[in-house]
């Protein structure tokens, strides 16, 4: 019998349910912390709005979707049965070999009857009086639990731009991390791309492929890398499974939860020929260790300006026509201070005959006709806008759960000026709330399985050690949570990542968004050992208690 027939009880025509845990999303995060609760006995019950699991990587199945880290370390570490037995097919796993694993993965540890799909959490509130969270959903359920666990992912929420007059056009329109699942045909079609971040420089390559014409609108020119994408070698494989042990201790130890070694010396050391041997060498490996080309990359503008110049070469080697190359080629920010994006013919796309780029820094967008896009130079016909204009990143996710803490304080209010939280776990106020890869914590900057699983295994830890002490109220200090925003405003100041303006780091995507740097850049490796400290030191940042004990104390 799963925990949901356990703990179902009918009240009226309203079903309530009570679980020690309610978990909202199964991606990678919900699904590894609903085994890692089960381990604890704990009854719990996953929450989830699509109508299969996979989180993130169920909503955004684009053309070209693939994973920018390699598959044998996207992947988790928890269960070395399973890392021993799955096979992966390429170096970079496509969208639909991430969902077969993740599917796998739910069925092998036999996770689906405590998974509720096509359940969107609508509104979570804390009951002081109960010392639980209630929780609905858009189907009108409610759920009791006293641990509330958020799984929401970093890239979830969605940022379809306001453009005027987007509601008149009469093709049809999608954006990348909501595709409709049957796939979308642009045989024959003039199809406009909006957005040239990770994700549109991964689509473009292929609509190009598919499209009679593209038009690409560019706000802002991006670097890019190639990933050099190829068929997983049955020898690396073996060797990877062989060593497992210690690449999973180098990806924890890591800054980005990658395994790969950075160059010790600075860009600035090495003679200018060894130097652009050095990123020869990288650019033809390919993918993200590009970063790794020298050890200075992300925290010294002069050592970077050398790797940022190496790839504006490349771009204008790539591009046939002069005129596109430089509307390509990125000035306003250092190579890697936003996500680099890695890429299969991206630059190479634009020596197409049937592709257009189209600048809409210098000739903004105007409006959406029913025709296509209007900027201010021109009219550009089309029968399909696709908007990889990204997400609201991080907080978008939380917020639109509408979460009310303590004295009914909402998130949404709490954070008015930017997110707050401690270690990026919890936030003060909101009791009993763990947030996985939240704001504040490496998150976005890592590779995620790798901090999505040291959050799951500190958060059940802190609750077999709560429950071991017969403590039932767990809460971060303010004091906590002010000393870690301040902490990771420095870590961030340390590295040049601050200097991308345009970076939906900073929020700086979505109109109105509190310019905050939000991710903790002070390194995987560190922040696992402040999490580790905290937690041998009692949870210190915490507030422990027993509401039972508390309340007799006060009587
Ligand atoms: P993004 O990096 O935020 O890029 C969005 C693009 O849309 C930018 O070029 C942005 O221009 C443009 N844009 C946004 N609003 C616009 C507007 N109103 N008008 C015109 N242009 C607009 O989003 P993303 O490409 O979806 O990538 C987000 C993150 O997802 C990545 O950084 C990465 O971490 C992750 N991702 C991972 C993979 C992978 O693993 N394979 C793939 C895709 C994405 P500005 O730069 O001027 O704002």
């Amino acid at each position: 019998m799963s925990s949901l027939q356990q703990n179902t009880r009918e009240t009226g025509a309203e079903s309530v349910r009570e679980f020690d845990a309610i978990v909202v999303g199964a991606g990678f995060a919900g699904l590894y912390q609903l085994l890692s609760l089960r381990e604890l006995g704990l009854s719990a019950r996953v929450l989830e709005a699509g109508d299969g699991v996979g989180g993130t990587w169920y909503w955004n199945r684009y053309p070209g979707a693939r994973c920018d880290s390699e598959s044998y370390y996207y992947s988790y570490s928890f269960s070395d049965e399973l890392q021993q037995e799955w096979e992966w097919t390429e170096r970079y796993p496509e969208q639909p070999e991430i969902m077969r694993y993740l599917n796998y993965v739910a069925d092998k540890f036999d996770l689906r009857p405590d998974i509720q799909l096509e359940t969107r959490v609508t509104e979570a509130r804390f009951d002081e009086d109960a010392n639980r969270w209630e929780i609905r959903t858009e189907g009108g359920e409610r759920f009791f639990t006293q641990f509330l666990i958020t799984a929401v992912g970093c890239l979830s929420a969605a940022n379809v731009p306001d453009i005027k007059g987007l509601e008149s056009f009469e093709g049809d329109w999608h954006h990348t991390g909501g595709w409709p699942h049957e796939g979308v045909d642009f045989t024959g079609k003039r199809v406009g791309v909006v957005g040239t971040g990770s994700t549109g420089i991964q689509a473009i390559p292929a609509i190009a492929e598919q499209a009679a014409h593209l038009t690409v609108f560019q706000r802002t020119a991006n670097y890019s890398v190639p990933a050099r994408n190829a068929p997983m070698d049955p020898e690396f494989q073996e060797e990877v499974k062989e060593n497992y042990g210690e690449i999973r201790r180098k990806q924890r130890e890591s800054i980005n939860g990658h395994p790969f070694d950075i160059n010790e010396q600075s860009a600035l050391e090495v003679p200018e020929e060894e130097r652009q041997a050095t990123y020869e060498a990288a650019w033809e490996t390919g993918g993200l260790q590009f970063r790794a080309a020298f050890s200075d990359l992300v925290v010294n503008k002069e050592a970077n300006d050398t790797a940022s110049e190496f790839i504006r070469d490349k771009i204008r080697d790539t591009v046939e026509d002069p005129e596109t190359a430089e509307k390509l080629t990125p000035y306003d920010h250092p190579f890697a201070s936003k996500r680099p994006p890695i890429d299969t013919g991206y630059f190479e796309t634009f020596n197409r005959d049937n592709v257009t780029l189209v600048d809409i820094k210098s000739s903004p967008i105007e409006e959406i006709t029913p025709k296509g896009i209007r900027t201010t130079d021109a009219e550009y016909e089309l029968d399909s806008i696709v908007f990889a204009t990204g997400f609201d990143a991080l907080t978008g996710p939380l917020l639109n759960l509408n979460i009310r803490g303590k004295g009914g304080l909402s998130l949404k209010e709490k954070w008015s000026d930017g997110p707050r939280m401690y270690l990026g776990l919890q936030t003060a106020g909101f009791p009993n709330m763990f947030t996985i890869t939240g704001p504040g914590s490496p998150s976005v900057l890592t590779n995620m399985p790798t901090n999505i699983e040291q959050h799951v295994e500190w958060i059940s830890d802190c609750i077999q050690y709560m429950r071991e002490r017969g403590l039932d109220h767990i809460e971060a200090t303010v004091d906590a949570e002010e000393a870690w925003v301040e902490h990771v405003n420095e870590a961030a100041d340390r590295t040049l990542l601050p200097l991308a303006k345009s970076s939906w780091y900073l929020g700086a995507n979505v109109p109105g968004k509190p310019r905050v740097f939000m991710p903790y850049a002070g390194g995987l490796g560190t922040y696992i050992q402040k999490c580790d400290h905290a937690a041998a030191k009692g949870y210190e940042g915490f507030d422990l208690t027993s509401r039972a004990v508390a309340a007799e104390r006060q009587g």
